[in-house]
């Protein structure tokens, strides 16, 4: 793929524009070339988009939710044609395979833009009613202002469309701010969303670093809500910055789901799923298995599976149809994984499969300019260490076992986070107990991974709070307002008492 948007990597008020901060490159993980590059926002930048957020949201605040649905239906149509451009935008700036981006990123936007084009006209509260018997009250539902999003790099046009569709589906107008190395599907969205007849202004698009252009918004005071999706230890820096201001916060943070195999579970499944959960998106998954907790009866049976089916699968470059598993997103995330691996090992831990940064591809291709890392299975590390603590990000799974079932659910709850989890069992009592008691937004049982519009995404504990899809998302970017009437019309009411004797 040639170099995309130089010098044009800011969206605002309803046009491409260079910005006025430092230059930055986006490049090709799988190769390590420059495929864009463009002056970042600077804090002017930021301030602009806001302004021009303030000057839309009173146009498009007061459409009529039909009106919002026709925009959001025509948008998903045109995300629908131009595909294959998202596609390779992603791909380019990523490095997840195409067939990952054909078949998962760019579908499930499609679908989550045309889901809250629908949910826009569903708009729900209480029923008017004289809940006093002296006054009628009913609820309106509003759009809040200008909305400030943060996205990560992992899977940026979802994450951008995640925070972008409920919130102009409610009648927010949009500043956001997408990781700096990943822009390009965020623009193209932008682009897409004026093509459907969004306003200008309504979504707008600020690409630069987290301290200059993230903070500058985070802390704009006309930026009434801030939505961020992203590691734990940046969205409390946001809670602080947005605490200044005193603005709503929802925030989407780090995952370590615990993978819990019970010992009636199908181990097959079992297997088969973990590699699946731990190894897409090459681990860079907030919801990704990265814990395997495995009751011992199984345990030997799941790793040697396990590890037979990581060491089939293929690492290679992105655009290649046999490409099961493609780069990390950068050299630096791959050092980082890498470091990981290695402070495991020197703290006890067995390496069972992978562990090391492949050079080629099994066909011999080159792979040693890319960021790429073998799909590795760990076993032998300690509960209390740091890679069963804390988020790795990369395709690493540990495996580690455990006897009672009280056992098993207590381990699923020792970290910091609350994201997501999986219990595997054919008993409909186990699988009712750890969808209760695992402390998590979601918990799949004999799955892990799938999501779907209709349901919410949001996490517990260090994990953040707020729901991203749904119609719970939808609420997130609302007001909800008590109006009351009061219906009989008598000067001195009953409740005055509390006033006149
Ligand atoms: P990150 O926290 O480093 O960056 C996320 C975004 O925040 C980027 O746009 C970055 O530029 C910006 N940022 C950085 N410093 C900032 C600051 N001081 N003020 C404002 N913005 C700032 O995360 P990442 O490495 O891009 O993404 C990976 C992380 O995202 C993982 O922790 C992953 O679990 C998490 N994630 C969570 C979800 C979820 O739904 N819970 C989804 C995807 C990713």
């Amino acid at each position: 793929m040639g170099r995309l948007f130089v010098d044009e990597l800011q969206y605002i008020d309803g046009a491409r524009r260079a910005g006025r901060g430092a230059e930055l490159s986006v490049l090709d993980p799988a190769t390590g070339k420059v495929v864009a590059a463009g002056a970042g926002a600077a804090a002017d930048d930021v301030a602009d988009a806001v302004a021009g957020a303030q000057r839309a949201f009173r146009g498009w605040s007061r459409t009529t939710p039909a009106a919002r649905a026709e925009v959001l239906t025509r948008a998903a149509a045109l995300m629908a044609g131009r595909a294959e451009e998202f596609v390779a935008a992603e791909s380019a700036q990523t490095g997840k395979p195409l067939r990952l981006a054909r078949q998962f990123d760019v579908p499930g936007s499609i679908d989550n833009v045309a889901f809250f084009a629908g949910a826009a006209r569903v708009l729900e509260g209480k029923a008017a009613a004289e809940y006093d018997g002296e006054h009628t009250s009913y609820v309106r539902r509003e759009a809040l202002g200008v909305v400030g999003s943060i996205a990560p790099w992992n899977y940026p046009l979802q994450m951008a469309v995640w925070k972008v569709a409920p919130a102009i589906a409610a009648g927010n107008a949009v500043v956001l701010k997408p990781a700096e190395n990943t822009p390009l599907t965020t623009l193209l969205l932008a682009e897409v969303l004026t093509a459907a007849g969004l306003p200008d202004g309504v979504f707008n698009v600020v690409t630069g670093t987290g301290p200059e252009a993230g903070e500058a918004l985070v802390g704009d005071p006309r930026v009434v809500m801030t939505s961020f999706t992203g590691s734990t230890a940046v969205g409390r820096r946001v809670m602080e910055v947005a605490a200044r201001t005193g603005k709503r916060v929802h925030l989407e943070l780090g995952g370590k789901a615990p993978f819990v195999v019970f010992d009636d579970a199908d181990v097959e499944a079992a297997a088969q799923g973990a590699v699946a959960a731990s190894l897409i998106n090459s681990g860079q998954d907030c919801t990704a298995a990265t814990r395997a907790y495995v009751q011992r009866p199984l345990f030997e049976a799941f790793v040697a599976r396990t590890a037979e089916l990581m060491a089939g699968v293929r690492v290679g470059p992105p655009a290649d149809p046999a490409t099961d598993l493609g780069p990390l997103v950068s050299v630096r995330q791959r050092e980082r994984v890498a470091a990981v691996v290695e402070r495991a090992v020197a703290a006890g831990a067995r390496v069972v499969t992978g562990g090391f940064a492949p050079t080629s591809a099994a066909d011999g291709t080159d792979l040693s300019a890319g960021a790429f890392y073998a799909p590795t299975l760990l076993v032998d590390a300690a509960q209390d260490s740091e890679v069963v603590q804390e988020e790795v990000f990369g395709p690493v799974l540990v495996a580690l076992p455990f006897g009672t079932d009280d056992e098993g659910l207590e381990l699923a709850n020792d970290t910091p986070y609350g994201l997501a989890a999986s219990a595997w069992t054919r008993d409909v009592f186990r699988s009712m107990r750890a969808s209760a008691e695992i402390q998590a937004g979601c918990v799949w049982i004999n799955d892990h991974v799938p999501i779907v519009s209709e349901m919410p995404h949001g996490g517990v504990k260090a994990s953040g709070s707020g729901k991203d899809m749904s119609a719970y998302s939808l609420e997130e970017y609302t007001a909800v307002k008590h109006v009351m009437l009061e219906r009989t019309g008598v000067a001195r009411k009953e409740w005055h008492r509390t006033v006149f004797s």
